[in-house]
């Protein structure tokens, strides 16, 4: 069986000088033929499936307001144009198409390259540079069609507020989320969810954390929970801005890193959930890393080597994070 993805640009939903832009994609879309991955299409998602994160009321207003024209929504700044509303029902579209293909197994794994990004959105709000949860969206569609029990585990440098919000009270969804604490949008500490311990975990990590850092966060943290949670599928919301010379952030993991993380996520689904992964753009801010990143992305989910590009250490040190990832075991009692 093959690898799949799905390949959601919109050029249109563009901002002046905004970092959350179609360029991001620029060199990643010359890299796509080569990755030994087929493409699939993928259709808007639908007004019901998005209601099953979004409050329909939301969803009338982002559509209004997007008929309006240009225009910033929220301090992040996010921004829409005549265009964004369809953009973001496609680019969930998207993750939905591989969703589906690896549910019905006509698929291996997947990648959904879209934008606009999603997991900053939440139930009731669009934020972050994200009109919908398209992860959340996804994730749903696979409960509601037969799934129990579905993960989506975030190493974009940011926290997936919004799919957090969307599985507070979801017992069927688990959720991990690591990201460079005091950043953007200022939550996700450990206690987050006190009420959903083992099952909503949050991995708040300092400036500089890195290759080292997340290989033991994915083996103390991220085995354990998925062990314990037992996903029948698990999605990762992949944002390439934890890389170390992110232009927003400042995280230390090396295209080498992403792919030794991205191999141990499948290497997780295979030994708990059949194989069944599904990897979904976030974001990431400079093109070279999001190329580079997909590339080590798609080498995981192929099984094939990672390429030389993939060798570009973080000059920055890595703190010790022994004694949070201690805390972080400690508050979900982790065997
Ligand atoms: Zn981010």
């Amino acid at each position: 069986m093959a690898t799949v993805y799905a390949y959601v640009p919109s050029p249109e939903h563009v901002y002046p000088d905004h970092p959350e832009r179609p360029g991001r994609l620029d060199i990643l879309q010359t890299r796509l033929d080569s990755f030994g991955a087929e493409k699939i299409d993928s259709a808007p998602a639908t007004r019901e499936q998005t209601a099953r994160v979004h409050d329909p009321k939301l969803i009338k207003e982002l559509e209004e307001v997007c008929k309006q024209g240009p225009a910033i929504i929220d301090y992040a700044p996010t921004f829409v144009t005549q265009t964004s509303f369809e953009d973001a029902l496609l680019a969930a579209g998207g993750v939905l198409a591989c969703a589906q293909a690896v549910m019905r197994g006509d698929a291996k794994n997947a990648f959904a390259i879209v934008r606009p990004p999603g997991h900053h959105a939440e139930p009731q709000r669009a934020m972050g540079f994200c009109i919908f949860n398209n992860i959340a969206i996804a994730a749903c569609e696979a409960l509601e069609n037969g799934l129990q029990r579905v993960m989506v585990i975030d190493y974009d440098a940011h926290h997936g507020n919004g799919t957090q919000a969307a599985f507070l009270n979801e017992k069927r969804a688990g959720f991990i989320s690591t990201h460079q604490w005091g950043i953007y949008p200022g939550t996700g500490w450990i206690e987050d969810a006190p009420q959903a311990k083992k099952r909503i975990v949050n991995v708040p990590l300092l400036a500089g954390a890195g290759d080292g850092t997340y290989t033991r966060v994915a083996d103390e943290i991220f085995k354990p929970v998925v062990e314990s949670f037992k996903p029948e599928m698990i999605f990762v919301s992949a944002g390439f801005d934890a890389h170390w010379n992110d232009p927003i952030t400042t995280l230390g993991l090396s295209t080498s890193g992403y792919y030794a993380i991205s191999k141990k996520l499948v290497d997780l689904a295979e030994q708990y959930c059949n194989g069944k992964l599904v990897f979904v753009l976030e974001g990431g801010y400079d093109p070279k890393n999001v190329a580079n990143g997909a590339a080590a992305v798609f080498s995981a989910l192929t099984n094939s080597k990672v390429g030389e590009e993939a060798n570009d250490p973080s000059p920055y040190p890595d703190p010790d994070h022994g004694s949070r990832i201690f805390e972080i075991r400690k508050w979900h009692n982790l065997p």
